[in-house]
């Protein structure tokens, strides 16, 4: 009998991308998904229990019935912009969310607690790379509502009787190789899927600042292929942390491509010329994000990100786009 393992937010680009790997390798992965942005096409993988993370009689009978040992939240809001303009909401989902699963994951006995936590709880930083041990002063309600889920658990792993693992996301981007799930194009903000579709759609694309502190005055990223960051749960999940504990790594490449960069590599991929317009920064962006410590990951749980280059992420991005129609 396969193990059952419960995936929050298991309907959206990294809970899908997560729930095919699980299968693949043996687990049998139930989504819980309030199909809020999640795409019901993608749940292909095992079990859907349609829920919000808030509504706990909802999640109480779904721990219930399918009592699992491990839970992998992905379920969350992630738009640094739209924090910004809706806090309130953003702390509702992702701050009171993760606390109200983390109370039922208690009660339903869970061993094994993996959290999607983000680069942007570093804020600032005035390092780069990033280091595990670098100060988190997030600049955006995004940031600060993932660093409550993260201190959350910090405090309530010993009362929960469980082990937890925080993976901070650097840029999660990319699509599944197999172009069978993927990242969503219509109304994007993030910058690769609105690059592609300027490309493919002929509209102008947004550089949002030119005159950041950087080489060529646009905002740095590390870009994590979407499979690179699933494979990670699963090595997380090969590699338990002892009940109580909680153990914090950041999920990079190492290297940090800027927008103009990233642009150039879209304009490759889709042999396409981009029309650009130059703006203002957009609120709560930090100008350089780069994941340092990663040799922590890679010794604690032999994980290593497989695409490193931005190109392959951009193709696996695009041939989605073809795909998706
Ligand atoms: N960006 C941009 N134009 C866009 C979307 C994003 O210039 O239409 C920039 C954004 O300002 C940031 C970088 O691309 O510097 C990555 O943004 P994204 O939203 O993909 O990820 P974030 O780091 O904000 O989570």
């Amino acid at each position: 009998m396969s193990e059952t393992v419960f995936v929050t937010g298991g309907a959206g680009y990294i809970g899908s991308q997560c729930c095919k790997l699980l299968a693949a390798n043996g687990y049998r992965p139930v989504t819980y998904d309030n199909m809020s942005s999640g795409r019901p096409e993608f749940v292909r993988y095992g079990p859907l229990v349609e829920g919000d993370i808030l509504d706990g009689f909802r999640l109480d009978a779904a721990l219930q019935e399918y009592r699992p040992k491990t839970v992998l939240h992905f379920a969350a809001l992630i738009e640094v912009e739209e924090s910004t303009r809706e806090p309130i909401l953003y702390y509702d989902v992702n701050a009171c969310g993760t606390l109200a699963l983390v109370e039922k994951c208690k009660e339903h006995g869970v061993e094994h607690f993996i959290f999607s936590s983000t680069a942007a709880v570093y804020g600032e930083p005035s390092v780069s790379p990033v280091k595990l041990s670098t100060p988190t002063t997030p600049i955006n309600p995004y940031g600060w509502s993932k660093l409550m889920g993260e201190r959350f658990l910090q405090d309530c792993a010993v009362d929960a009787g469980m082990g937890v693992t925080i993976f901070r996301y650097f840029n999660a981007s990319g699509s599944d190789p197999d172009a069978e799930l993927g990242v969503r194009f219509e109304g994007a903000s993030h910058l690769i899927p609105r690059l592609i579709s300027a490309a493919a759609e002929g509209t102008p694309f947004s550089i949002f600042g030119t005159d950041y502190d950087t080489a060529d005055g646009t905002c740095v990223r590390d870009y994590i292929h979407v499979l690179d960051v699933a494979n990670a749960h699963l090595a997380a999940m090969k590699s338990p942390v002892d009940a109580g504990h909680v153990r914090t790594f950041n999920i990079g490449v190492g290297r940090g491509y800027s927008v103009r960069e990233v642009l150039e590599s879209v304009e490759r991929i889709t042999e396409t010329k981009i029309d650009l317009q130059l703006k203002d920064q957009r609120a709560g962006d930090a100008s350089e994000l780069v994941a340092g410590d990663i040799d922590e990951v890679v010794n604690m749980l032999g994980w290593h990100a497989e695409f490193t280059e931005i190109d392959d992420i951009v193709f696996h991005a695009w041939r989605w786009y073809c795909a998706d129609g």
